[in-house]
Protein backbone atom coordinates (compact mmCIF):
# COMPACT_ATOMS: atom_id res chain seq x y z
CA UNK A 1 0.00 0.00 0.00
CA UNK A 2 0.96 3.31 -0.66
CA UNK A 3 1.18 6.20 1.88
CA UNK A 4 1.03 9.46 0.69
CA UNK A 5 1.91 10.74 4.65
CA UNK A 6 -1.45 13.20 5.42
CA UNK A 7 -1.26 12.68 9.14
CA UNK A 8 2.02 13.58 9.14
CA UNK A 9 1.95 16.53 7.14
CA UNK A 10 -1.18 17.73 9.79
CA UNK A 11 0.86 17.23 12.53
CA UNK A 12 3.95 18.84 11.45
CA UNK A 13 1.66 21.66 10.97
CA UNK A 14 -0.17 21.68 14.05
CA UNK A 15 2.89 21.03 16.63
CA UNK A 16 6.01 22.73 14.90
CA UNK A 17 4.39 25.56 12.43
CA UNK A 18 1.24 27.15 14.37
CA UNK A 19 3.00 26.96 18.07
CA UNK A 20 5.88 28.72 16.67
CA UNK A 21 4.00 31.43 15.02
CA UNK A 22 3.54 30.72 11.51
CA UNK A 23 0.21 32.02 10.63
CA UNK A 24 0.12 32.86 6.79
CA UNK A 25 -2.59 30.28 5.67
CA UNK A 26 -1.16 30.27 2.24
CA UNK A 27 2.02 28.82 3.85
CA UNK A 28 0.29 26.42 6.07
CA UNK A 29 -1.81 24.99 3.27
CA UNK A 30 1.32 24.49 1.23
CA UNK A 31 3.07 23.08 3.76
CA UNK A 32 0.31 20.76 4.56
CA UNK A 33 0.48 19.48 1.06
CA UNK A 34 3.40 19.17 -0.39
CA UNK A 35 5.25 15.55 -0.32
CA UNK A 36 8.42 16.20 2.05
CA UNK A 37 9.24 12.34 2.05
CA UNK A 38 10.01 12.37 -1.61
CA UNK A 39 12.52 14.94 -1.36
CA UNK A 40 14.41 12.61 1.38
CA UNK A 41 16.62 9.35 1.03
CA UNK A 42 14.52 6.46 0.99
CA UNK A 43 16.07 5.17 4.33
CA UNK A 44 15.07 8.69 5.62
CA UNK A 45 11.35 8.58 4.55
CA UNK A 46 10.14 7.75 8.08
CA UNK A 47 11.94 10.98 9.46
CA UNK A 48 10.59 12.91 6.54
CA UNK A 49 8.17 15.29 8.62
CA UNK A 50 10.31 15.31 11.73
CA UNK A 51 10.97 18.60 13.50
CA UNK A 52 15.00 18.80 12.49
CA UNK A 53 16.92 18.94 8.82
CA UNK A 54 18.14 16.02 7.82
CA UNK A 55 21.26 14.66 5.43
CA UNK A 56 20.38 14.68 1.82
CA UNK A 57 23.72 13.62 0.52
CA UNK A 58 27.00 15.70 -0.41
CA UNK A 59 27.15 16.96 3.30
CA UNK A 60 23.99 19.04 2.32
CA UNK A 61 20.78 18.80 4.54
CA UNK A 62 17.28 19.95 3.75
CA UNK A 63 16.43 22.59 6.34
CA UNK A 64 13.90 21.89 9.30
CA UNK A 65 10.44 22.38 8.20
CA UNK A 66 9.81 25.33 10.62
CA UNK A 67 12.75 27.33 8.94
CA UNK A 68 11.53 26.65 5.52
CA UNK A 69 8.00 27.76 7.28
CA UNK A 70 9.21 30.74 8.66
CA UNK A 71 11.77 31.84 5.59
CA UNK A 72 9.05 31.24 3.16
CA UNK A 73 6.28 33.47 5.09
CA UNK A 74 8.66 36.63 5.60
CA UNK A 75 9.13 37.06 1.73
CA UNK A 76 4.98 37.72 1.76
CA UNK A 77 4.78 36.09 -1.67
CA UNK A 78 1.25 37.30 -3.49
CA UNK A 79 1.53 34.78 -6.75
CA UNK A 80 3.34 37.36 -9.12
CA UNK A 81 6.78 37.26 -8.47
CA UNK A 82 9.69 36.09 -10.09
CA UNK A 83 12.13 34.68 -7.52
CA UNK A 84 15.34 33.32 -7.04
CA UNK A 85 16.59 30.94 -4.95
CA UNK A 86 20.34 29.92 -3.62
CA UNK A 87 20.98 26.61 -2.61
CA UNK A 88 18.48 24.13 -4.74
CA UNK A 89 19.79 21.21 -2.63
CA UNK A 90 16.57 18.75 -2.51
CA UNK A 91 14.08 20.62 -4.14
CA UNK A 92 11.41 21.02 -1.22
CA UNK A 93 12.03 24.94 -0.59
CA UNK A 94 11.99 24.97 -4.39
CA UNK A 95 8.58 23.33 -4.58
CA UNK A 96 7.03 25.53 -1.71
CA UNK A 97 7.93 29.02 -3.78
CA UNK A 98 6.86 27.39 -6.85
CA UNK A 99 3.48 26.66 -5.20
CA UNK A 100 3.36 30.57 -4.07
CA UNK A 101 4.83 32.97 -7.11
CA UNK A 102 5.28 33.19 -10.74
CA UNK A 103 8.34 31.52 -11.39
CA UNK A 104 11.28 30.46 -9.19
CA UNK A 105 15.07 30.42 -10.56
CA UNK A 106 16.84 28.16 -8.31
CA UNK A 107 20.53 28.10 -8.38
CA UNK A 108 23.16 25.23 -6.66
CA UNK A 109 26.40 24.50 -7.32
CA UNK A 110 26.53 20.79 -6.65
CA UNK A 111 25.83 18.57 -10.29
CA UNK A 112 24.17 15.71 -8.62
CA UNK A 113 21.85 18.07 -6.09
CA UNK A 114 20.67 19.64 -9.28
CA UNK A 115 20.27 16.85 -11.81
CA UNK A 116 18.23 14.90 -8.77
CA UNK A 117 15.69 17.69 -7.96
CA UNK A 118 15.05 19.04 -11.29
CA UNK A 119 14.27 15.57 -12.24
CA UNK A 120 11.62 15.33 -9.02
CA UNK A 121 10.30 18.60 -9.79
CA UNK A 122 10.05 17.95 -13.45
CA UNK A 123 7.96 14.62 -12.57
CA UNK A 124 6.25 16.17 -10.00
CA UNK A 125 4.60 18.24 -12.74
CA UNK A 126 6.36 22.31 -11.93
CA UNK A 127 6.57 23.78 -15.33
CA UNK A 128 7.49 27.32 -13.87
CA UNK A 129 10.98 26.50 -12.31
CA UNK A 130 14.26 27.52 -13.84
CA UNK A 131 17.82 25.73 -12.88
CA UNK A 132 20.92 26.87 -13.08
CA UNK A 133 24.10 24.77 -11.68
CA UNK A 134 26.48 27.45 -10.88
CA UNK A 135 27.75 29.79 -7.83
CA UNK A 136 24.48 31.40 -6.71
CA UNK A 137 26.67 34.06 -4.71
CA UNK A 138 27.15 35.68 -7.87
CA UNK A 139 23.34 35.71 -8.60
CA UNK A 140 21.40 34.75 -12.14
CA UNK A 141 21.83 38.51 -13.64
CA UNK A 142 19.93 37.15 -17.08
CA UNK A 143 16.88 37.56 -15.47
CA UNK A 144 17.09 40.12 -12.68
CA UNK A 145 15.62 41.41 -11.07
CA UNK A 146 13.89 39.70 -8.98
CA UNK A 147 10.72 40.48 -6.73
CA UNK A 148 12.35 38.33 -3.80
CA UNK A 149 15.53 36.36 -3.14
CA UNK A 150 15.82 33.41 -0.56
CA UNK A 151 19.41 32.10 0.10
CA UNK A 152 19.44 28.29 1.92
CA UNK A 153 22.71 28.48 3.45
CA UNK A 154 25.23 29.86 5.13
CA UNK A 155 27.15 33.39 4.47
CA UNK A 156 29.49 35.27 6.35
CA UNK A 157 27.71 39.04 4.78
CA UNK A 158 25.03 39.62 1.92
CA UNK A 159 26.49 38.85 -1.36
CA UNK A 160 26.79 42.23 -3.21
CA UNK A 161 25.69 40.95 -6.88
CA UNK A 162 22.35 39.45 -4.32
CA UNK A 163 21.75 43.22 -3.31
CA UNK A 164 22.15 44.33 -7.08
CA UNK A 165 19.49 41.96 -8.39
CA UNK A 166 16.94 42.75 -5.74
CA UNK A 167 14.30 44.64 -7.49
CA UNK A 168 13.30 47.59 -5.81
CA UNK A 169 10.44 47.17 -2.67
CA UNK A 170 11.77 43.10 -3.27
CA UNK A 171 12.66 41.47 -0.10
CA UNK A 172 15.69 38.60 0.43
CA UNK A 173 16.09 36.13 2.91
CA UNK A 174 19.72 35.10 4.23
CA UNK A 175 21.15 33.24 6.81
CA UNK A 176 24.37 35.39 7.75
CA UNK A 177 27.26 35.00 10.54
CA UNK A 178 29.64 32.08 11.14
CA UNK A 179 30.23 29.05 9.87
CA UNK A 180 28.47 27.48 13.05
CA UNK A 181 25.30 29.40 13.51
CA UNK A 182 24.20 32.32 12.05
CA UNK A 183 20.76 34.93 11.83
CA UNK A 184 17.59 34.62 9.85
CA UNK A 185 18.45 37.88 8.12
CA UNK A 186 15.18 39.99 6.50
CA UNK A 187 16.10 42.32 3.96
CA UNK A 188 13.94 44.90 2.02
CA UNK A 189 15.07 47.02 -0.62
CA UNK A 190 13.15 50.45 -1.31
CA UNK A 191 14.74 53.51 -3.32
CA UNK A 192 18.02 51.85 -3.50
CA UNK A 193 18.21 51.79 0.25
CA UNK A 194 18.36 48.47 2.35
CA UNK A 195 16.51 48.12 5.55
CA UNK A 196 17.50 44.62 7.58
CA UNK A 197 15.35 42.85 10.44
CA UNK A 198 16.66 40.27 12.23
CA UNK A 199 14.27 36.96 12.14
CA UNK A 200 16.33 35.00 15.17
CA UNK A 201 19.20 32.33 15.29
CA UNK A 202 19.41 29.55 12.55
CA UNK A 203 22.49 26.82 11.82
CA UNK A 204 22.65 26.22 7.82
CA UNK A 205 25.70 24.61 5.70
CA UNK A 206 27.84 27.00 4.38
CA UNK A 207 27.11 29.22 1.31
CA UNK A 208 30.54 28.61 -0.64
CA UNK A 209 31.61 31.07 -3.70
CA UNK A 210 33.06 34.19 -4.75
CA UNK A 211 31.17 36.23 -2.09
CA UNK A 212 30.56 33.02 0.57
CA UNK A 213 33.06 31.00 2.29
CA UNK A 214 35.79 29.54 0.82
CA UNK A 215 35.49 26.32 -0.20
N1 LIG B 1 16.69 24.49 0.37
C1 LIG B 1 17.47 23.29 0.38
C2 LIG B 1 18.69 23.52 1.25
C3 LIG B 1 19.81 22.65 0.89
S1 LIG B 1 21.26 22.93 1.87
C4 LIG B 1 16.67 22.14 0.94
O1 LIG B 1 15.88 22.37 1.86
O2 LIG B 1 16.84 21.01 0.48
C5 LIG B 1 22.01 24.28 1.04
C6 LIG B 1 22.35 24.08 -0.40
O3 LIG B 1 23.06 25.23 -0.85
C7 LIG B 1 23.25 22.88 -0.68
O4 LIG B 1 22.65 22.06 -1.63
C8 LIG B 1 24.53 23.52 -1.19
O5 LIG B 1 25.20 22.74 -2.16
C9 LIG B 1 24.02 24.81 -1.78
N2 LIG B 1 25.01 25.86 -1.95
C10 LIG B 1 26.02 26.24 -1.14
N3 LIG B 1 26.71 27.27 -1.65
C11 LIG B 1 26.13 27.55 -2.85
C12 LIG B 1 26.39 28.51 -3.87
N4 LIG B 1 27.37 29.41 -3.79
N5 LIG B 1 25.59 28.51 -4.96
C13 LIG B 1 24.58 27.62 -5.09
N6 LIG B 1 24.29 26.69 -4.16
C14 LIG B 1 25.05 26.65 -3.05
Amino acid sequence: MTHDYHLAREKMVKNQLLPRGISDPKVLEIMSQIHRHLFVEEALISEAYNDHPLPIGNKQTISQPYIVALMTEALELKGTEKVLEIGTGSGYQTAILANLSKAVYTVERIEPLLVKSRQLLGKLGYANIYFKLSDGTIGWKEFAPYDAIMVTAGAPTIPQPLLDQLADHGKMVIPIGDRSSQDLILVKKNQGRFLEKNLGGCRFVDLIGNHGWKD
